[in-house]
C-alpha cells in the first residue's frame, strides 16, 4: 500500500501558489510584445542577479551546465587541458569540463565541508605537476598535460574554502570558475580581503543553475554566469548565441544557449524573495542541528565553519544504514534523497579516466553515508519535527535491535 506523503523531499507547489499572480503577470507582459528570447526582461534580470551576487556582470543562459561550459570555453580552456574539480558533485560539473574540451582531474574533498580540499589541491599541484618556468605553464607529470583551471563546487549551498584555492590558482596561473549552481546567495569570509564575499564574486566567472529545485529556480530550464570581466562576458554572450555579436555575422561557432525572456521575468519575481527564502533555509538548518544534537554521534549534521554562511540548498546528514533509514522514512510518508550515491570517478561514464576504487577515500566514505532530508523554505515546523522524530525513532529502534 502506498503511503500518503506527509513531508515531501521538496515542495515546489506551495511556493508557486504563493506567487501565482506575480508570475502570471510576467506571461501577460511577454505576450504583449512577443519577444520571447533575450530582450529587456533578460537584461533586467541579468543586472539584478549580478547585483545580488556582488558581481559586475551576469550572462543569462539556458542551464547551469551550459553556464559552466561557456565560462570554461570563454576563459580559454584548450583541447586536452586539465581542469581540476572534486569527484563529489553532480555530473554536470564534469560534463561541462569535457564538453569544453578539457580533461578532468579529480582532487578529494574535505570531510567537514564536503568541498574541494585546498590541502589536497596543493599536494596535487606540488607533487604531481611541474612548473615550467620557461613557458610559465604547469604540467601534470604523468600525462604531460597542461593544467589550466580549477572548478571548486559550492556543494549543498556551502562555499568551498576560496582563499587558499585562489592563492594556489594565482601562484600557478590557473583560472577559477566557481560551480555555484547550489549556492545562490552563499557567503564566504575572505581573510585576505577581510570581508564577506558572495558566491559568484570571487572566481574569473561563476556558474549558476536556475533548475526549478535550486534555491533560485525558473519554471523550466535556466542558468546564469557572473563575472567582473567585461571581455569574458562578451565572449560568453557570443557563445550562447551562435558565435554572433551581430546577427548573421559569426566570428566563431557557438551554441543555442540563451535564456528565455519569460523565464528571466519569473526569475526576477523570485529573486525578490530569495534572501528571505535563504534565511528560512538557514533557520530550518539550525533547527535540524538542535533536534539532532542529542544523537550527534549517530547523525553527523552539516558543519558550518566560521568562515561560511551556507544557504542550505540541501540538508545532508551522515548515518550508518542510510538505505534502511530511507525506507523507514518512506514508510512514514517522508521523502529523502542521496546527493550523490556514486562518486564521479567510479561512474561508468568515467571508466576511461582510469581511477580506481580507493582513489578518493573521503568522497567514497561520504558517498556511502549521506542522506538528504527535506529542506525547502516552506517546510513547516510540524513537518520538520516529524522528520526529526522519525529519524530519532529509527536510531533508537536500531540500537534496541543491536542489543
Ligand atoms: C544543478 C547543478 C548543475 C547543473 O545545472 P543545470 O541547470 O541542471 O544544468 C551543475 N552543478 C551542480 C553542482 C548542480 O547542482
Amino acid at each position: 500500500m502506498a503511503n500518503p506523503t506527509k513531508v515531501p523531499f521538496l515542495d515546489l507547489v506551495t511556493s508557486h501558489k504563493e506567487l501565482e499572480d506575480e508570475l502570471l503577470a510576467v506571461v501577460k507582459k511577454a505576450f504583449s510584445n512577443a519577444g520571447f528570447i533575450g530582450g529587456p526582461m533578460v537584461e533586467e534580470f541579468e543586472r539584478e542577479f549580478a547585483r545580488f551576487c556582488d558581481a559586475k556582470l551576469c550572462v543569462g543562459v539556458n542551464s547551469g551546465t551550459d553556464a559552466l561550459r561557456f565560462a570554461l570555453m570563454a576563459a580559454g580552456v584548450e583541447p586536452g587541458d586539465i581542469v581540476i574539480t572534486a569527484p563529489h558533485t553532480f555530473i554536470a560539473t564534469t560534463e561541462a569540463i569535457s564538453q569544453a574540451g578539457g580533461h578532468i582531474a579529480f582532487v578529494d574533498i574535505n570531510e567537514q565541508t564536503y568541498t574541494l580540499d585546498p590541502e589536497k589541491l596543493r599536494a596535487y599541484l606540488e607533487k604531481d605537476c611541474d612548473f615550467d618556468a620557461k613557458t610559465g605553464k604547469l604540467i601534470e607529470r604523468a600525462s604531460k598535460r597542461k593544467v589550466a583551471a580549477i572548478v571548486p563546487v559550492h556543494l549543498y549551498g556551502q562555499m568551498a574554502d576560496m582563499d587558499p584555492i585562489m592563492e594556489l590558482a594565482t601562484k600557478y596561473k590557473l583560472f577559477v570558475i566557481e560551480d555555484a549552481c547550489q549556492a545562490h546567495g552563499a557567503e564566504y569570509f575572505s581573510k585576505k580581503h577581510n570581508a564577506w564575499k558572495k558566491a559568484g564574486s570571487i572566481g574569473k566567472a561563476a556558474a549558476f543553475s536556475f533548475y526549478p529545485g535550486k534555491n533560485l529556480g525558473a519554471c523550466g530550464e535556466g542558468g546564469g554566469i557572473t563575472t567582473n570581466d567585461e571581455a569574458m562576458a562578451q565572449r560568453m554572450k557570443m557563445i550562447r548565441d551562435h558565435g554572433q555579436a551581430k546577427k548573421y555575422y559569426h566570428d566563431i561557432e557557438g551554441y543555442n544557449g540563451r535564456l528565455d525572456s519569460i523565464q528571466a521575468g519569473w526569475l526576477s519575481v523570485k529573486l525578490r524573495h530569495l534572501a528571505r527564502w535563504n534565511e528560512a533555509r538557514r533557520a530550518l538548518a539550525h533547527r535540524y542541528h538542535e533536534l539532532f544534537a542529542e544523537v550527534k554521534d549517530s547523525v553527523v549534521a552539516p558543519i558550518e565553519e566560521s568562515w561560511t554562511k551556507g544557504v542550505y540548498h540541501l540538508y545532508v546528514v551522515r548515518v550508518r544504514d542510510r538505505e534502511v533509514l530511507q525506507t523507514y522514512l518512506a514508510e512514514a510518508g517522508i521523502g529523502s534523497g542521496i546527493h550523490y550515491p556514486i562518486p564521479l570517478h567510479l561512474q561508468k561514464a568515467y571508466e576511461h579516466l582510469g581511477y580506481i576504487q580507493g582513489a578518493f577515500p573521503v568522497t567514497e566514505r561520504v558517498a556511502g553515508e549521506i542522506v538528504s532530508l527535506p529542506m525547502f523554505p516552506q517546510l513547516s515546523p510540524s513537518q520538520q519535527e516529524l522528520v526529526a522524530s522519525k529519524v530519532l525513532e529509527f536510531l533508537h529502534a536500531s540500537v534496541a535491535a543491536a542489543r
